[in-house]
């Protein structure tokens, strides 16, 4: 179908839609369109491929381990699942994407692959040790979600590859903490994105992640400090709180304190991690 000089293509199945791709490489992707529609520059773009029609992207199914959300299920369906089932801390990270009519348009799957902000739902899929099925007409293959984006805050999907599905492993997880600090500017607020999981067995703190997203950089992890931390005791003693906001000052990029943004950010990264540590509790 033609709309003013566009093609649009409407693939109702998953192999349509990868052999239209296939034929078509030059064509974007649509889910929601959220992103095209705030984008001014999409002139250049001759064909579009629609993947609202498609049921394989739109199918959730659950297992006692993981759930498996399609590509193309909006965050609305998603949330409707309900905390219950999802991990708490990717709920609350979805329901505070923009607002009801937002997330009643806005799919999973171009969330995790919109390039204007750092998503909410990708750290806190990277910390939940998500998984990814990315295929193209003659392959499929899996990649973790924290392998997705590169330093340069590129993801690695393929120019012939759609993100099919994101398999949520439902581990359970004692502390679950979502958090957002907005900064104001342009079209999109800056986001800080901060994701802590915990698990305490005994007072004991037996394993635990932390991911941030930070607008314009790659996902932070820092595995040194998850170690440090695996098997100690609540609370936390204020010199491990020491030690922890010297491995990060040391491991955190330096900014010039004239540069208000990047400052302000370090300075809420670090005050974030740590005040996960002094509220940790069994
Ligand atoms: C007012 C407003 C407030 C917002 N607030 C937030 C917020 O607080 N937090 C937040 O995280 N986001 C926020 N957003 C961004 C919004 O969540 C994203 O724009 C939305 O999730 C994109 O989803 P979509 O289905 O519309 O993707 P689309 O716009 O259709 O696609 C986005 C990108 O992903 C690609 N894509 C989509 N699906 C696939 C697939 N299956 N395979 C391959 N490529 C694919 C497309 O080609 C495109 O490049 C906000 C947006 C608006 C307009």
């Amino acid at each position: 179908m033609r709309k003013d000089n566009i093609a649009v293509f409407f693939p109702k199945n998953l192999n349509d839609l990868l052999s239209i791709y296939s034929s078509n490489p030059e064509a974007e992707i649509l889910a929601g369109a959220l992103e095209f529609m705030n984008n001014s520059n999409v002139t250049h773009i001759k064909k579009i491929i629609s993947i609202t029609s498609v049921s394989e992207l739109k199918k959730v199914h659950r297992t006692d381990k993981y759930i498996d959300l399609g590509a193309a299920t909006t965050i609305s369906q998603i949330l409707r699942i309900g905390q219950y089932v999802i991990p708490p801390i990717l709920y609350n990270a979805l329901k505070s994407i923009g607002s009801p009519s937002i997330r009643n348009i806005a799919t999973i799957g171009g969330n995790i692959l919109q390039s204007s902000i750092i998503s909410n739902s990708l750290p806190v899929l990277c910390a939940l040790n998500a998984g990814f099925e990315l295929r193209n007409l003659s392959k499929s293959r899996w990649l973790p979600a924290s392998q997705f984006i590169t330093n340069d805050k590129k993801n690695i999907l393929n120019k012939d590859e759609v993100l099919v599905r994101i398999r949520i492993p439902l581990t359970f997880w004692h502390t679950q903490i979502f958090k957002k600090v907005t900064l104001k500017s342009n079209i999109y607020p800056a986001q800080l994105i901060f994701c802590g999981l915990a698990h305490i067995a005994k007072s004991i703190i037996s394993d635990m992640k932390i991911v941030l997203g930070r607008p314009n950089k790659s996902l932070f992890r820092n595995r040194s400090i998850e170690t440090y931390f695996i098997g100690k005791k609540l609370p936390i003693s204020d010199k491990d709180i020491n030690q922890l906001t010297e491995i990060l000052d040391d491991t955190l990029e330096q900014v010039e304190d004239t540069d208000e943004k990047e400052f302000y950010l370090r300075n809420t990264t670090i005050r974030l991690i740590v005040n996960f540590f002094k509220e940790l509790k069994q």
